[in-house]
């Protein structure tokens, strides 16, 4: 089936590292990513920040051709790669991550409390679980079509431009969000203010560091360009983090097969002549899954503690 994209713009921008502000065009390239809905347009490149490591989409669309990009993206037949793609959001990383601790610490002492404020909502899956356990609970959505289908307490708002209410929630979630925005860091510092004294930011990204990375290389579903454009890794996230005055707490790297399974796709529909070897590793990969190694990164990060402090808080 021909997909579309041959007509999007691709006019890119060298941005600067989104952790440090070193500059973009001394950033070393580690890998091209094809589009994984619109694979007759073009590729990008996924650069290495030389000063702190840190991975990012450089160069990267431009904020005029991002916009033509997610327009077309909305724009869509439900095709079985969309329907895929939506059931992947329906069940994020952080409401699986949710689920998985379940069994091991009750969501309800997890969480400790509300109010929790979930920025990307979407259409409000988490906030349903949160509101399951009693607590009291938020949404932010920028994504108008979203908007309308979300039901319940949804808000809508550009999160660009999003302020929270000062030391007003318990947690805050950004939930598949941060990889989107061109500032991640500057975004984590916006929100810090609106923890409350012993809140929690949540965030979910795609896991950079998870060996299904390495094994799937450019084809790794993670890369999602052009639409994610910044790469997180347990490192760059504690970096970023300690930019806005939190720290990462607890990191956890959950996921399912889905993974593996749209990352062995991607590859198979743009690399035909790999079929056969990946078709052999398909048992290998499945073991990976089995040892966990996913592409998700789920971290807890709290307001960074006075040097010398007692960390008394913590369950
Ligand atoms: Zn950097």
């Amino acid at each position: 089936m021909a997909l579309p994209g041959a007509n999007l713009p691709t006019v890119t921008v060298t941005p600067p590292c989104p952790c440090c502000g070193g500059p973009g065009n001394d950033a070393r390239p580690i890998s091209n990513a094809r589009p994984q809905l619109f694979r007759s347009a073009c590729t990008f490149t996924v650069s290495r920040c030389r000063g702190c490591g840190a991975l990012f989409t450089s160069p990267r669309l431009s904020d005029e051709g991002l916009r033509a990009w997610y327009d077309a993206l909305q724009a869509l037949p439900q095709t079985t790669e969309t329907l895929q793609r939506a059931d992947s959001k329906s069940v994020s990383p952080l409401v699986r991550f949710l689920r998985c601790s379940e069994r091991a610490t009750p969501v309800a002492r997890w969480m400790r409390g509300g109010p929790v404020l979930d920025l990307g909502c979407g259409q409000e899956q988490l906030l349903s679980e949160v509101a399951s356990q009693g607590f009291e609970a938020e949404g932010v959505e920028w994504d108008a079509a979203a908007v309308v289908i979300a039901r319940g307490r949804g808000e809508q708002a550009d999160l660009r431009t999003f302020e929270p209410s000062p030391a007003r929630y318990q947690h805050i979630v950004l939930s598949n969000v941060l990889e989107h925005l061109p500032d991640p860091a500057g975004q984590l510092q916006r929100i810090a203010p609106g923890l409350g004294a012993v809140g929690t930011v949540l965030v979910a990204v795609p896991n950079a560091a998870s060996a299904l990375r390495f094994v799937f290389g450019r084809h790794w579903v993670g890369w999602d360009v052009p639409f994610h454009l910044t790469h997180f890794t347990p490192a760059s996230m504690r970096a970023m983090a300690s930019l806005a005055g939190l720290c990462a707490a607890r990191t956890r790297t959950p996921g399912t097969a889905e993974e593996i399974r749209t990352s062995l796709n991607n590859a198979l529909a743009t690399d035909r002549r790999m079929l056969a070897r990946r078709v052999a590793f398909f048992p290998i990969a499945r073991a990976l899954g089995a040892l966990r190694l996913r592409s998700a990164l789920v971290a807890e990060l709290e307001p960074t503690p006075p040097s010398g402090a007692e960390d008394e808080g913590r369950l």
